[in-house]
């Protein structure tokens, strides 16, 4: 359903390699090309592997989080990628081994000992993550060996991160980095033994602005409970319950899949993969949670909450789809599922999409976006900041939904802007969040700001 998007003028200011990797929807069936390495010179947002693995164990909130290398890599911490925690806060602060010259030449696993030994001293961790990055794997430190000694000395887990950033060029192997890391911890050893319970767990949420008690609530008034989320609001001793639960609910399904199913092969836990941005999406997934359960109470109560919630937000939706409707938008996030929920929230509002894509994004779930979007829409794989430039103009973008790199591009160019990334505060899941999201929408699409912006630069409009 997608044509390779024509680069054709000698000045278009595309790297001409990569045309494979922006296409637009329509007619002729083209593949994209995606899950590759960023192209050099082509400035990637996909991060590093470590950054990948540390945003996904970051939310383990007892845990100290030890960065096994020099200073600059710890800069990837609590304020990169927030979530919120009921409880303790020892996550919230950095750790890192600070590596030196002296360290680089010699080796750092004394070093490293010497600091989880301090650690252990000062904050009595119920586990230590302790992230390798690239100096790490250049000079060859033996993480595992020094982890597997310092948790037989302290009885707690100290479990290695295989993440040297140069690994990959793509945060989504650090995704994987830290599932292996998980399933160490919440794989019980000799002689521990962990209840099977009805509750489920919640995998790939990360409670940023809150959304995991918003959909802890909702599955409270349905009648059932969160054992663990992975990895927003956890703790180690809720995780290492996690083999027990009933069910996996896999929201963000790039960082998570991986575990989800080793858990299903090693535990009997089935997953299902669900999605609670967006009204109609949150809908979707209460019931396909209900239908798992197959309890006529859990099934009443959840039809109660959907009719009650759902009501309020087209209330919203169509009191907004009236300034909103023909509006036109570009979408640039890290990964599909949730560029899924944006494309169908903005199409009920009647927004045409124009421009779409994200960092990390596998070929069958770009195929999905292409059959979710009119003919003509931009898809980009691992866009550059040239790129979105390029297309926000030539496709006369209102407002754009992405992180926070784009919003700067986004506001000179006169372009509303949303942030849908790891960085923002307010939760945009389950029903109050799809409100949240209308509203935010159309106070930036409709702001007067734009007009006068615009104007100042000589009109892009
Ligand atoms: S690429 Fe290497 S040096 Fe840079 S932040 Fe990642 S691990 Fe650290």
């Amino acid at each position: 359903m997608q044509e390779v998007c024509p680069l054709t003028t000698e000045t278009d200011s595309l790297i001409a390699e990569r045309r494979e990797s922006i296409v637009t929807s329509g007619k002729h069936k083209t593949s994209i090309s995606c899950t590759s390495d960023s192209l050099a010179g082509s400035v990637s947002q996909r991060a590093c592997v470590f950054c990948g693995a540390r945003v996904v164990l970051n939310p383990v909130t007892d845990a100290v989080h030890l960065v096994h290398g020099p200073i600059g890599c710890a800069s990837y911490t609590y304020d990169i990628r927030g979530s919120l925690s009921s409880g303790t806060e020892t996550y919230r602060k950095s750790f890192s081994t600070d590596m030196k010259e002296r360290d680089v030449i010699f080796g750092g696993e004394k070093k490293l000992a010497a600091c989880i030994d301090e650690l252990v001293e000062k904050y009595n961790p119920p586990a230590i993550f302790v992230y390798s990055t690239c100096v790490v794997g250049m000079i060859g430190d033996d993480i595992v060996a020094v982890c597997r000694e310092a948790s037989q000395a302290y009885d707690i887990d100290v479990i290695p991160v295989e993440s040297s950033g140069f690994i990959s060029g793509n945060k989504v192997v650090g995704y994987r980095a830290a599932g292996e890391a998980l399933y160490k911890l919440i794989t019980p050893k000799d002689g521990e033994f962990v209840d099977k319970t009805r509750k489920l767990n919640f995998l790939g949420e990360y409670n940023l602005g809150g959304e995991k008690w918003v959909v802890e609530r909702y599955l409270k008034e349905m009648g059932i409970e969160i054992n663990v989320a992975m990895t927003g609001d956890a703790t180690v001793e809720a995780l290492k319950k996690s083999s027990g639960s009933f069910l996996n609910l896999v929201q963000c399904t790039g960082s998570m899949h991986w575990l989800a199913n080793r858990m299903e092969e090693d535990f009997s836990i089935p997953y299902i993969d669900i999605n609670f941005f967006g009204a109609d999406n949150t809908a979707e997934s209460l019931r396909k949670i209900a239908e798992f359960y197959d309890d006529p109470e859990i099934t009443a109560r959840t039809e109660a909450l959907i009719n009650r919630e759902i009501a309020a937000v087209r209330e919203v939706n169509e009191k907004y789809r009236k300034k909103l409707a023909g509006k036109r938008a570009a979408i640039y996030v890290g990964g599909a599922f949730k560029a899924f929920a944006i494309i169908r929230q903005l199409q009920d509002l009647g927004m045409e999409i124009v421009l779409t894509g994200t960092q990390t994004g596998k070929k069958e779930e770009y195929e999905r976006m292409g059959r979710l979007l009119s003919e003509g829409t931009v898809i980009i794989d691992d866009a550059n900041p040239a790129e979105i430039e390029k297309f926000l103009i030539e496709k006369k973008v209102d407002v754009m939904a992405g992180g926070v790199k784009e919003r700067f591009l986004a506001y000179k160019l006169g372009v509303g802007f949303i942030d849908h990334n790891h960085d923002r505060k307010d939760g945009l899941i389950g029903f109050e969040g799809a409100v949240r999201f209308i509203r935010e929408v159309h106070a930036t699409t409709c702001s007067p700001v734009w007009k006068y912006l615009r104007e100042e630069r000589g009109g892009t409009e």
